[in-house]
């Protein structure tokens, strides 16, 4: 995948989380669990034993990172 700001080669590599990983709409600090209904996206779901993992993909020159939440769940 090419950088979408300096066009290099971007180097895929993992997100990993013990719990859920998701995007969220506001900074809840009580809670960890994302709320759809509010338009939080759930990037992967949380697996008690294996926790979360998405594919990412990194440009190291600007300090960007991007995630197909589509198809990144593991
Ligand atoms: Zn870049």
């Amino acid at each position: 995948m090419k950088c979408p700001y300096c066009n290099e080669e971007m180097k895929c590599g993992y997100i990993r989380s013990p719990q859920e990983i998701s995007w969220r709409t506001k900074k809840n600090m009580l809670t960890n669990i994302a709320d759809k209904s509010k338009g939080d996206v759930i990037l992967s779901e949380g697996n008690i034993l294996r926790g979360s993992t998405l594919i990412a993909y990194n440009c190291s020159k600007c300090k960007k990172i991007i995630i197909d939440y589509d198809k990144s769940n593991m």
